[in-house]
């Protein structure tokens, strides 16, 4: 796993791994990748029994430099002033804006049993745990002047001190300039053009720095941090990490003038969301409250830390994505019960999973609940609580719970992401779109409906004896599902079918496959080959083929103005153990009487199949079958 490269680099006795978060709006989901990747260093770390600490950091003392999405416009008129001296949004409990939308993603900390323990930048502040380093960096100014220049290119004018006070007049943090120190006192100016997103008052000041009335420009604070906290081990964001960029301006600050190391690093790529309702700025967003919602908190945690920090992760909220997904955690849960698992199994599941005490679970497939939870007067929980039990599980109280959290899941999905085409609806009368069906198709529904009539109403049966119907058609796989979509849901596709006729009745099921009629003459016309067809045929897979019998069958075309017959030799084979028919259009009859009609229809038989099949072992059966 990715961690032991990291954990490999740390080497100090006490290991300390810090993350954090700006809470100036709803938290993305994309911020859940940092902090459950430090929560799988930590967890490894103490699976190692090594001394270990994971803190994160609320960076509060950040000035407002942008309106939240969901704000109230009203509160325009704080910008620039710490996050944590902005008011709350009417209505919320928190006691400031930060407080309200941290709240929000601690909770959602909790509910994935992240065991990180955080501080916030204004008790850092005003509990005076930075005045230390701000009067270093203060005194040592034209050195960080210096390392802004060399590492990131940036030039600051010779009266550019790295520190912004809180404005005494205005409580703006995000427009305030320093402007010189001395005898621990700094002087300041809050400039109305200094930023475009706020505006400052005009005022000049001189103030003592220290106790929470300044904060370190965000590079500078990350050092402060890292020397502070003896931070071991932080990842940041790759856009963080450029040459240049703020991660190394951080890292020489902290070498040059603090004179310690910096943390290793853990450079991690983006989290992408696609899915066309998750990404529009309309849908709900691509919150982490709404990743939280829509995944249980262990394949939450499955899909962050299974992924290289190195590589993107890029989620979609489409079905296929989400099936493959909970099929990829539920083939880990099912290795993880079996009597050997290996160790990258293990280890991906205790990163996984919630607490420590959380063992694999009985899992329900996705796909099979989003079907389910779509049958009418059908009990979700139950149907897969019995499912379960008949494959040999004897279900725990956790198995119920991770029943039900599934079932939740599903349920937020169809409600949120789902497409028109994911959902389908049990049509109560035969749809009017299925009168589109050709006559194979309606053929093959009757044809099914017989089969269907003395099989154990199981999935794998039924899907079974579909997959069969189709072959005796003959009829492709997808035209076959396609028939019975039509006339149970009133469109081309489903869930799989075997399982949606499984939990429907029985006698609702075979009446509707047939309640298309069909005209048999309709049908042989359409599906029927000539013999020089099914020779060629023949020649490509003859070695294969073996208890070949022919049927002769009659198809009796009475709308002509005299009734036609068609001549019909069905053959039916074995190939690789699945029984398959072909009919052979033989020719035409207009021989009314049954018992001289018959005669014909044999001899005429009897002359193509030697040519035929003059090698191969076959029994014709004697009696013609009229259609
Ligand atoms: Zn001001």
């Amino acid at each position: 796993m990715w961690v032991d490269k990291i954990i490999r680099q740390a080497s100090d006795d006490y290991i300390v791994i810090n993350d954090s978060k700006t809470p100036s709006g709803r938290v993305h989901v994309g911020s859940l990748r940092g902090v459950l990747i430090h929560d799988a260093l930590y967890r490894e770390l103490s699976a190692q029994g090594k001394p270990a600490l994971y803190i994160y950091g609320i960076d509060d003392y950040d000035p407002m430099d942008g309106l939240p999405a969901d704000a109230d416009p009203a509160i325009r008129q704080y910008m620039g002033m710490p996050l944590c001296q902005v008011p709350a949004p009417a209505g919320s409990s928190a006691t400031d804006m930060a407080d309200h939308y941290i709240s929000e993603f601690l909770q959602i900390f909790r509910e994935l049993g992240v065991a990180a323990q955080t501080y916030r930048m204004r008790d850092v502040y005003q509990g005076g745990l930075f005045n230390d380093v701000i009067d270093t960096l203060l005194n040592q100014a034209p050195l960080v002047r210096e390392i802004y220049a060399q590492v990131s290119g940036s030039h600051r004018p010779d009266d550019w001190y790295p520190l912004q006070v809180i404005c005494e007049q205005c409580g703006r943090i995000g427009t305030t300039q320093v402007t010189g120190y001395q005898h621990g006192l700094v002087d300041y100016q809050c400039r109305p053009d200094l930023v475009s997103w706020a505006q400052g008052c005009g005022y000049h000041g001189q103030i003592s720095p220290f106790d929470g009335r300044a904060k370190l420009p965000w590079k500078l604070e990350w050092a402060a941090k890292w020397h502070e906290f003896g931070i071991s081990i932080e990842g940041a964001g790759k856009d963080h990490c450029t040459k240049g960029g703020s991660r190394d301006v951080a890292s020489a600050v902290l070498r040059r003038v603090l004179r310690s190391q910096p943390p290793v690093n853990v450079p991690y790529e983006f989290f992408l969301v696609g899915g066309a309702k998750m990404s529009s700025s309309k849908g709900l967003g691509a919150s982490a409250r709404t990743m939280a919602d829509l995944l249980p908190p262990e394949v939450l945690r499955f899909l962050m830390v299974r992924t290289d920090p190195k590589k993107a992760v890029n989620f979609s909220t489409d079905a296929p994505y989400l099936v493959k997904l909970y099929n990829d955690f539920d083939r880990l849960l099912h290795n993880m019960q079996q009597t050997e698992t290996e160790q990258a199994d293990q280890r991906l599941f205790a990163s996984a999973r919630v607490t420590a005490d959380d063992l694999p679970y009985a899992a329900v497939n996705f796909q099979l609940l989003i079907a389910l939870l779509q049958i009418p007067h059908l009990n979700a929980e139950q149907e897969v609580a019995q499912r379960l039990t008949a494959a040999g599980y004897r279900l725990t109280e956790q198995d119920h719970a991770q029943i039900r959290a599934r079932i939740r899941s599903a349920r937020y999905w169809l409600d949120h992401f789902a497409t028109d085409e994911d959902k389908f609806s049990i049509q109560e009368t035969l749809p009017e779109t299925a009168q589109q069906l050709d006559p194979a198709q309606r053929y093959f529904l009757h044809h099914l409906a017989v089969g269907l009539v003395d099989t154990d109403w199981h999935e794998a049966a039924i899907q079974t004896r579909i997959f069969t119907a189709a072959r005796h058609t003959p009829l492709s796989q997808a035209q076959a599902f396609a028939a019975i979509y039509q006339v149970i849901l009133g469109k081309a596709q489903g869930p799989k079918a075997g399982a949606l006729l499984s939990f429907l009745a029985a006698d609702f099921v075979l009446p509707r496959l047939r309640a298309l009629p069909y005209a048999p003459v309709d049908f042989v016309r359409q599906v029927g080959i000539s013999p020089d067809q099914f020779a060629q045929q023949l020649t490509q897979s003859q070695a294969e083929m073996s208890e070949i019998q022919l049927e002769p069958e009659c198809y009796a075309d009475t709308a002509a103005e005299t009734s036609v017959y068609y001549a019909v030799a069905a053959v039916r084979y074995v190939c690789k153990g699945k029984t398959h028919i072909r009919r052979l259009l033989l020719g035409t009859v207009h021989e009314p009487d049954t018992t001289a009609r018959d005669q014909m229809i044999t001899s005429m038989l009897q002359r193509h199949i030697v040519n035929l099949f003059n090698d191969i072992d076959y029994v014709v059966k004697a009696t013609v079958t009229c259609l």
